[in-house]
């Protein structure tokens, strides 16, 4: 599927507009008529949704006197689509990319632990968070800067590139300096100095979707990062906020269908914290590759049950090597 930009067509005069319509409607094109203040038709407008068509081809239509597109204000994300995107030894936009580690790096063994199931799973690039963006203040809130280096060598180690979170403009240089992808949390994506430290580093960036954050701002908010310096902006769903807490949150798959298939925007799905619940990751990471996701961000833990966060949700090594196996993904050094 592909679409074009809403356009406005304007006619040469009101008697032109059966046959402009017709023309349109004859080439695949869904029409809407746009009226004037004193309810005269002025023009019509085409759905976005609408088969691809040349301006060109629309001016070519007898009775057309213009076309004319809005100015988008997120050019620069609108530019980056169909690319992929380098992450250190591997590449986003060839198949499924999966990513996945523990919610946070809590020791230097179980993070070298978590690195070595997340490689023999097929998994390309280990997660987990070394600053940990908590709902309750007493909540364990990471290692800080040592845990970055734990899992920069655990991911070296197993021939992984990481992906970690960036929480604060303090901490920008720091995880600059040690990881592939720079993760924005949920409740940082219209942290607007946030975008632009993260951005300035020229690096390419997973943006989460806010839990309360409509499409349009979460592509805005690629915008402040790319208009910074950001070398790409690959867009995660993480399921936003619902009224059912049986499913901690609720996944927006429209949303990766239309960044994916109308925008060609680089767009991955993070499965575990969009319900909580281990026993439906599998389910739903199947529906975001089948909505288009290019790659999965999946928490696993070497023991879940002794997770310092988001154990409930964590899925052990036979689980992830199910998911994985299940796209069709093969280890590390190893051809599927
Ligand atoms: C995470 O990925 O560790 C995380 C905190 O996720 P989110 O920002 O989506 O809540
Ligand atoms: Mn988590």
């Amino acid at each position: 599927m592909s679409s074009t930009p809403m356009m406005f067509v304007t006619l040469r005069s009101p008697a032109a507009l059966p046959t402009v319509e017709a023309a349109l409607q004859g080439k695949g094109q869904w029409t809407r008529r746009l009226h004037g203040a004193a309810g005269q038709v002025a023009g019509l407008e085409i759905a976005p949704h609408s088969p691809p068509i040349g301006r060109d081809e629309i001016l070519a239509i007898d009775g057309v006197a213009d076309v004319l597109r809005p100015v988008s204000p997120h050019p620069r994300v609108d530019a980056q689509a169909g690319r992929t995107v380098s992450l250190g030894r591997a590449v986003l936009g060839e198949g499924c990319l999966l990513m996945a580690g523990p919610c946070s790096v809590e020791t230097e063994a179980q993070i070298h632990a978590a690195a070595a199931l997340v490689a023999r799973s097929g998994a390309r690039l280990l997660r987990g968070g070394a600053f940990k963006p908590r709902t309750s203040p007493y909540a364990f809130s990471g290692h800080g800067t040592p845990a970055l280096q734990w899992m920069r060598e655990a991911a070296d180690a197993h021939g992984l590139g990481m992906v970690t979170e960036v929480l604060s403009e303090a901490d920008v240089e720091s995880v600059a300096a040690v990881a592939d992808l720079l993760q924005i949390g949920s409740r940082n994506m219209q942290n607007f100095a946030l975008l632009r430290a993260v951005g300035r580093t020229g690096r390419p960036v997973l943006l989460k979707r806010g839990m309360a954050a409509r499409i349009e701002d979460w592509l805005l908010a690629g915008e402040h990062l790319l208009s910074a310096g950001a070398e790409a902006v690959i867009f995660c769903e993480r399921g936003i906020q619902g009224f059912d807490p049986l499913t901690r949150n609720l996944l927006d798959l429209g949303a990766v269908a239309l960044l994916k298939h109308a925008l060609h925007q680089p767009v991955v799905v993070d499965p575990s914290h969009a319900t909580g619940r281990r026993d439906l990751v599998l389910p739903l990471s199947r529906a975001a590759v089948a909505a288009g996701a290019d790659g999965l961000l999946v928490e696993a833990h070497p023991e879940p049950s002794r997770a310092r966060s988001d154990g409930p949700q964590a899925l052990d090594e036979a689980g992830l090597a199910a998911l994985a196996g299940g796209l069709g993904l093969a280890p590390v050094g190893e051809t599927p």
